[in-house]
């Protein structure tokens, strides 16, 4: 029985229109678009949740993040664990985390052997919490100034960068034999977008601060967003995508260069999108759960697998752990909600049989649920329970104008979809609420600068 090896590489916040093989215009993913020319490109590859802490359930746990007590928490030790299972079957298997939504505070590092949360050892700048500290932040001169005197007082770092990432994985794999299971998950797309070190101009400084001024307050005041932020923004993303790009292709030369390479399965995917405020948003509210936010990059390449191939059909990040599993010949735990989708260049399509994604936003007091299939997108709110919406996608890919009057027993047949989900839901839910975690002041810092606390 064969056990390739395992690359599993997420990045966060990666809109899948923003990659050239997904037919972004500008050549900012040289090393992606490369890699997927020898791998299987998914063009409708849907996530089960519009942020990180929704969508990573679903990616490594194979249930929804509102199962089990909900997302906000830890990870609930009662989720199935396809990572234990690799782990007990004998795979070396190895996290390396740059987000702290994803850290051990958080149980990602349940059932992996080792798990390394890469954390920047930055402090807050001091002159922030000072009087006016803000306004002499933005200011190009009072940078200048401090550059002459041997002063960088750019914003610090919330994530480690992709080359640590990269480093840290390539020293891991390097020291390893037997079959492995690794994960790596970058941050570098993320907003604030800054590549810090970079950052050394005065004017660049200056913008950064101002950039983190202005997104917390679009984020969290509804300040307005100018069409020249908006080309700023996009270019810092963009060229975040092209350094992010650049050491993914790093990764993948070291690999190829490596034994490793005859027997590794890669995958490249994404958590989520990002809003480019075509709801009147910026950035990854929860409650978008839209195609910009839902369809994420994904590809993945089998071992020796040289030619590439395009795989329309609706796939979802639920079934990335049942696939794995299955291509590496080891049962898939029972009460995982996924399938594997092998089948699909396997030569037997039809054993792949998923109509529908389920994507949700889930607080206790609010449940959003999307039902996606290749044709339409059904969402219901908890809120609004009465009022549910549907979007032609063929007819209206940008999910503009709802036609559920037009369509009852497409309407009915979705809605069928979301009680059985809320039912399932409701049978996992633990006797005790999963108590949040406590977080430590530099943790509390770096979740305010990625816009996730106020
Ligand atoms: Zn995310």
């Amino acid at each position: 029985m064969k056990h390739p090896n395992v690359l599993l590489l997420t990045i966060d916040t990666l809109r899948a229109d923003w990659l050239g093989c997904y037919g972004h215009p500008k050549p900012i993913s040289p090393h992606m678009d490369a890699f997927a020319e020898k791998s299987m490109r998914f063009t409708q590859a849907v996530t089960g949740g519009s942020w990180t802490q929704a969508a990573f359930p679903v990616m490594m746990t194979s249930t929804y993040a509102s199962m089990y007590g909900g997302c906000l928490g830890p990870l609930s030790e009662e989720r199935p664990s396809p990572i234990s299972t690799m782990t007990i079957q004998g795979y070396k298997t190895a996290g390396f985390s740059t987000s702290p939504l994803l850290s051990k505070t958080f149980a990602y590092d349940q059932g992996f052997e080792q798990f390394i949360d890469l954390v920047p050892n930055e402090k807050d700048n001091f002159v922030r919490k000072m009087k006016g500290g803000q306004t002499l932040l933005r200011n190009p001169l009072f940078h200048q100034l401090a550059l002459a005197f041997g002063q960088n007082m750019r914003p610090a770092k919330v994530y480690e960068p992709a080359e640590v990432l990269v480093d840290s994985v390539i020293d891991w794999l390097s020291l390893t034999n037997g079959p492995f299971f690794a994960w790596a998950h970058f941050m570098d797309v993320h907003w604030p977008y800054h590549l810090e070190d970079k950052l050394t101009k005065s004017e660049d400084i200056a913008q950064a601060w101002e950039d983190l001024v202005h997104l917390h307050e679009v984020n969290w005041n509804g300040a307005s967003i100018s069409d020249a932020q908006k080309a700023h923004y996009i270019d810092l993303y963009e060229k975040a995508i092209q350094y992010t790009d650049a050491e993914i292709g790093r990764l993948l030369n070291w690999l190829e260069n490596s034994p490793l390479s005859d027997d590794t399965i890669i995958i490249i995917v994404s958590d989520h999108g990002e809003e480019f405020m075509e709801r009147g948003y910026w950035g990854h509210v929860e409650i978008n759960l839209y195609d910009e936010i839902l369809k994420v990059p994904m590809l993945m390449q089998l071992p020796g697998q040289t030619e590439g191939k395009v795989i329309n059909q609706q796939v979802r990040t639920l079934d990335i752990m049942p696939t794995v599993l299955d291509l590496c010949n080891l049962a898939i735990p029972e009460r995982t909600e996924g399938s594997s989708f092998a089948p699909l260049w396997n030569g037997n399509p039809s054993a792949y049989d998923q109509p529908v994604s389920i994507s949700e936003r889930w607080r206790e007091e609010n449940h959003v649920v999307a039902i996606r299939t290749e044709a339409f997108k059904y969402i219901w709110d908890s809120e609004k329970p009465n009022e549910p919406h549907l979007y032609d996608l063929l007819a209206d890919p940008k999910e503009l104008k709802n036609v559920v009057a037009d369509f009852p027993s497409e309407a009915k047949y979705f809605q069928s979809h979301v009680d059985a989900h809320l039912a399932k839901v409701e049978a996992s839910k633990p006797d005790e609420k999963i108590a949040e975690p406590t977080l430590d002041k530099n943790v509390i810092n770096r979740l305010r600068d990625l816009g996730y606390v106020e």
